[in-house]
């Protein structure tokens, strides 16, 4: 590999060089980390970066979606070691102090119509997919008007065991403190998880339930769908079936469907 902290001199325009300032692990291939923007980087709520590492004189790069507020001067990510991935093997060695190369642009169009005041949201994640949602509800915490309830909001977090959700303790918190949000986190082998006392199944097989408990119906909810594309596949029909038009269905779907890690690596 070539010295990530070097952007080719040809790519110079389109990447910037970016220090990782912490790094938090959750699990063994999960964790996250904060990176200082070289100049200061606009987004929306719900936008990922492209981040990447220089390789044989070409830059490696994923898209990953930002975990921060957009008012936060530093950038988070949680990430997923892929085995026999191409680029995350690469990243997960990476510490304070190291840097990293990102795009200069933000993308993304998905949240990009905010989250209007009369419906019900329900945010539904597989692991890493929570990321836009947590940006979005840290932003309507800063953002909101003192005195103006934010929108109603309900998170449905899926994983396999429950250290995988990440930021658990920090989304169980904002549910205790705020009437307008519920946090929803589904374990789906609980047998491996025996301390587990929450709800099981995956993020899709309790989505039904949660929908008729929080009033998710054509016209008054709105469902965002992040993160495995066979859990954004089950929830979209379960969605169609109950109404929900594709205006009220909006998905960012991390890879393509049918495409699992091969293991190695
Ligand atoms: C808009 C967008 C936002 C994303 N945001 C995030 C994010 O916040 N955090 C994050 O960890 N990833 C995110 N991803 C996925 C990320 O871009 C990479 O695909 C992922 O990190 C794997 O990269 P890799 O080069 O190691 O593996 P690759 O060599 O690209 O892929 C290896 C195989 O793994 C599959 N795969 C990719 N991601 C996963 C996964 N999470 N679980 C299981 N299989 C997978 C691929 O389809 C492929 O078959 C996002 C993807 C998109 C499109």
């Amino acid at each position: 590999m070539e010295d990530p902290q070097r952007v080719p001199s040809p790519l110079s325009d389109k990447y910037e060089c970016c220090e990782i300032v912490e790094r938090h692990d959750f699990a063994a291939d999960l964790w996250a980390v904060r990176i200082r923007p070289e100049t200061p980087f606009a987004f929306r709520a719900g936008q990922y970066a492209t981040l990447g590492i220089a390789l044989d004189g070409r830059v490696l790069e994923r898209p990953y979606s930002i975990v921060s507020a957009p008012e936060d001067p530093l950038l988070e990510f949680f990430i997923e070691r892929i085995p026999g991935g191409a680029l995350t093997p690469h990243l997960f060695p990476l510490t304070v102090g190291d840097t990293l190369l990102m795009r200069k642009r933000p993308k993304g169009v998905f949240m990009r119509q905010g989250l209007a005041r009369d419906r019900v949201h329900m945010f539904v994640a597989t692991v890493t997919g929570v990321a836009p949602f947590a940006s979005m509800l840290r932003q309507l915490q800063i953002c909101s008007d003192p005195g103006e309830e934010p929108p109603r909001v309900v998170l449905l977090q899926g994983a396999s065991l429950s250290p995988e959700f990440g930021y658990r303790e920090e989304m169980s918190s904002l549910a205790e403190s705020s009437p307008w949000f519920d946090f929803v986190p589904t374990v789906s082998r609980p047998w491996a998880d025996p301390d587990w006392d929450g709800e099981t199944g995956r993020a899709e097989d309790v989505l039904r339930k949660y929908s008729d408990r929080f009033g998710i119906l054509p016209g008054k909810g709105m469902v965002y769908l992040c993160g495995h594309p066979g859990m954004i596949a089950g929830a979209r029909s379960i969605m169609t079936r109950r109404g929900l038009d594709d205006s009220e269905i909006m998905e960012e779907q991390y890879w393509p469907e049918g495409k699992e890690p091969t293991g190695e690596g």
